[in-house]
Parts: C-alpha cells; sequence; structure tokens
C-alpha cells in the first residue's frame, strides 16, 4: 500500500503531487495484470481512462453515485456507461466489466446536505468523493480485487489532489489498496473528448447533484424530460455480457 507521506517525500515542499508520475511507477512495478475497480459517474471520464488501464490492468467500472439527481438522470447515465463499455470491448477486444450499486440518494443527501450551498468543487464536493470512494473501497474489498480507483481525476474540473488523498486515506480502513491517478495529463483529456465523438457518447451539462445543477441555472425538469425519453427507448438494451459475474 502506498503512503501519502512517502509519496510527497518525492516532490519539493510546496510543490503539487504529480499523481500521474506515481500511478506509472506502481505500473511498472506490477509483474503481472492485477484486478482493478474503477469508480466512474458517466462514460465521459472512462473513455480514455479505460483506454490507458486495460493495457495493464482487468479493469470492472463500478457505477454508485447516489449524488446523481433526478433519478431519471441517474438511469440515463447509468445505460450509457455500459453501453460505452460494451462498444468498447467490441472495438478494443477488452473485456472490461461493469457492476452497479443500488440508487439510494437518501443515504448521499445525509452527509451533503449541509453544505449544499458549498461551491462546486468546495467542502461539499470533498465529501462527495470521500463518500463514494469509501462505497468503492468496500466493494472491492468485499469482491477480492487487488486495487479501487477513480475515473474523476480525468476531470478538469475535479481536484485530482484532493481525490487521490482521500483515496489514499480510505485504504487504510480496508484491505484493498489505491490506486492514484492522474488520467487528464499527457493529453488524458483531449483523448477523452476525441473519444466522446468516436463512441457518439452523451455528454452531460451538469455534475449530477441538485444542489450544483440550482447553482448552474440547470432546467431540471428539461433535463428530466430528455433523461425520462433515453430511458424509454432504451431501457430493453441488453448490456448482459459486461456484467460482472460475483461467484468467481
Ligand atoms: S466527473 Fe463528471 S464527467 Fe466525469 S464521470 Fe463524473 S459526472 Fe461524468
Ligand atoms: S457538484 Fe458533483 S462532486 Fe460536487 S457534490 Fe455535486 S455531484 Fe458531488
Amino acid at each position: 500500500m502506498l503512503d501519502y507521506d512517502e509519496i510527497k517525500r518525492q516532490f519539493e515542499p510546496g510543490q503539487k503531487v504529480n499523481f500521474d508520475r506515481i500511478l506509472q511507477q506502481v505500473i511498472q512495478g506490477w509483474q503481472q495484470r492485477p484486478k482493478l475497480l474503477l469508480h466512474s459517474c458517466c462514460a465521459l471520464c472512462s473513455t480514455y481512462t479505460l483506454e490507458y488501464l486495460t493495457q495493464h490492468a482487468d479493469v470492472t467500472v463500478y457505477f454508485d453515485n447516489p449524488n446523481i439527481h433526478p433519478r431519471m438522470e441517474y438511469e440515463r447515465r447509468k445505460l450509457v456507461q455500459q453501453r460505452f463499455i460494451q462498444d468498447f470491448n467490441a472495438r478494443t477486444g477488452q473485456h472490461v466489466q461493469f457492476i452497479a450499486a443500488d440508487y439510494r440518494p437518501s443515504e448521499w443527501l445525509a452527509v451533503t446536505a449541509a453544505l449544499k450551498d458549498a461551491p462546486e468543487g468546495g467542502a461539499r464536493c470533498h465529501v462527495c468523493y470521500q463518500f463514494r470512494l469509501d462505497r468503492v473501497a468496500k466493494q472491492a474489498q468485499a469482491l477480492g480485487f487487488d486495487y479501487f480507483g477513480s475515473a474523476l481525476t480525468i476531470s478538469p474540473k475535479k481536484d485530482a489532489q484532493v481525490i487521490n488523498t482521500e483515496g489514499l486515506e480510505i485504504q487504510h480502513l480496508y484491505n484493498v489498496s489505491y490506486l492514484p491517478s492522474d488520467f487528464k495529463k499527457r493529453g488524458g483529456f483531449a483523448r477523452s473528448v476525441a473519444m466522446c465523438h468516436e463512441y457518439d457518447v452523451y455528454r452531460q451539462c451538469y455534475c449530477g447533484c441538485l444542489f450544483a445543477a440550482k447553482q448552474q441555472g440547470i432546467d431540471l425538469a428539461q433535463v428530466n424530460r430528455e433523461a425520462s425519453q433515453y430511458v424509454d427507448a432504451h431501457r430493453h438494451d441488453n448490456f448482459d455480457q459486461i456484467q460482472f459475474h460475483f461467484n468467481r
């Protein structure tokens, strides 16, 4: 298990940790392909992240996002995530799998409601990352994964320093290692945008929660209408091929 203080010592005092460099060091040390449970909250962040990681690891995407509001938008992002994984596997010959947690927004609201007025990127988001990373780690431990990680570090709107620091702390609560990352580096974010075009991936206009949507002035009734239409049209899409086999 990597230790945050040891990682920090590789960098000058006051210098930001380059978590992409740390990821590369970790990968160089792998003798065989580890099993990784990767958190993602929509297909966008998982595009290049999967393209890169599947060269080195067996990846399962974990969709556990009770922050997303309204429910139809949650269902839409879940369907789009599965569509992307299935298309990605078909094009690349990879075998990425998928697990979705139950949708329980009240649990997320219980830890974030007091921070509803915090700006996007602030204290509410830090709690939100922590809440979801904790659940990914717990699931990774329960299912015998070697690592858990987050695709969110590819987003320029998400603070990779905060996400990685939280992941490195949370791993000590569970018997599973956190995989640090900063996927936006080395052209990762640009590649994710290109892959969204290549795979015709839906890109949402707000992060996910009710609070951020309100702050942005998003018309949630319109979001709900469009999401409902998408879900109605795709609710029978078959993604059996990518479902994780729990009895392995
Ligand atoms: S951080 Fe935003 S773009 Fe990235 S997976 Fe989550 S909702 Fe999608
Ligand atoms: S803006 Fe995004 S990261 Fe922040 S609390 Fe809302 S859903 Fe979570």
